[in-house]
């Protein structure tokens, strides 16, 4: 799917009203399907398939769907993947001692910890424990670092994801105004990063941005990750801006992102939805770093 569906030619489904939808099913589906053609390469020439460890920490619902998300995604490609289970009490040591064994198994490629994790477990530094090499998150500080010297090979799923849909849709970054809203470590810093690096001209607005709605209405391409339902709506959104949601919350009538679609879309030239967005974009990133971890 080319340009001229994104700017404005007939071709993609729209929501609601005028806008197009950028796809992130399909995005994400030609994006595993290169990653199940290396898998079987790899297979074809007497090498393992590589495999995914997760850690799962407690039975919070949401991240127990996105592990087995996570894991059925890689069984579509080919991927082995092996969950490792602690009840919500776990003693910080018993993560240590298996980050610590995942590190050493040669076995094993990538290991991702779901967050967010219980109050008693201090995530930075089971992150930090995490192999720079096996971190498909790219959350150490080593991946952040590289990230930020634009010389990173396992760069964060969710911004990594979302300029994955962008080049999809063949949306122009070079040179455009882009403005992320959130600066969390896992999303809005990195993906500002990534933004930067393609030449956008980047704003990273967050909760003591002044003059919020008139920042966001300067954007071109405008990504949205603070957390927060329906936050941005048609007046945070310039004429034909791209819009990229990021948030997930469960409502009543099922999920929805921190964009307010129906009311964006008489306004924006595409965004993309919720659910069926930055979610399946996420997971194909995850894939392809377990591949690049195992290279
Ligand atoms: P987070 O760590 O809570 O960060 C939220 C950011 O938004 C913060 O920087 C915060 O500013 C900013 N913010 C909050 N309220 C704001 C407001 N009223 N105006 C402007 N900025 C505001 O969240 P996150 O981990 O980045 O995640 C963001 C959303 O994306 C969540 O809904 C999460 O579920 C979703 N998510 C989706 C995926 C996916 O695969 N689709 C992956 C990851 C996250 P301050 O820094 O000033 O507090």
């Amino acid at each position: 799917v080319g340009l001229k569906n994104v700017y404005g030619v007939p071709g993609l489904p729209g929501i609601g009203g005028a806008a197009d939808v950028l796809d992130g099913r399909v995005a994400a589906a030609a994006i595993k399907s290169r990653v199940a053609a290396r898998v079987a390469d790899l297979l074809a020439g007497g090498s393992p398939a590589p495999l995914l460890a997760t850690i799962l920490v407690g039975n919070d619902p949401a991240s127990e769907t996105y592990v087995a998300a996570k894991h059925r995604a890689c069984e579509e490609v080919g991927l082995e993947s092996a969950s490792h289970v602690f009840p919500a009490d776990v003693p910080s040591g018993e993560v240590e001692a298996c980050i610590d064994s995942l590190n050493r198994d040669a076995a094993v490629s990538g290991i991702l910890l779901q967050l967010p994790l219980p109050d008693h477990l201090d995530a930075r530094g089971l992150i930090e424990l995490i192999d720079p090499r096996k971190d498909v998150d790219g959350l150490t500080a080593i991946n952040a670092g590289r990230l930020a010297h634009g010389s990173a090979a396992l760069v964060p799923c969710t911004p990594k994801g979302i300029v994955a849909l962008l080049d999809h849709y063949d949306v122009e970054l070079r040179g455009r105004r882009a403005v992320v809203v959130g600066r969390s470590d896992l999303v809005g810093k990195p993906v500002a990063t990534l933004l930067t690096q393609r030449d956008a001209t980047v704003t990273l607005c967050h909760s003591r941005t002044r003059a919020f709605q008139e920042e966001c209405r300067r954007a071109e391409v405008l990504v949205v990750a603070a957390g927060r339902p329906g936050l941005v709506d048609e007046r945070h959104v310039g004429w034909g801006a791209v819009v990229v949601d990021v948030g997930i919350h469960r409502g009543a009538d099922g999920l929805v992102g921190d964009v307010d679609a129906g009311a964006v879309s008489r306004r924006a030239k595409a965004i993309s939805p919720v659910p069926g967005g930055v979610g399946p974009m996420t997971i194909a990133s995850l894939l392809e770093n377990t591949m690049l971890a195992a290279a």
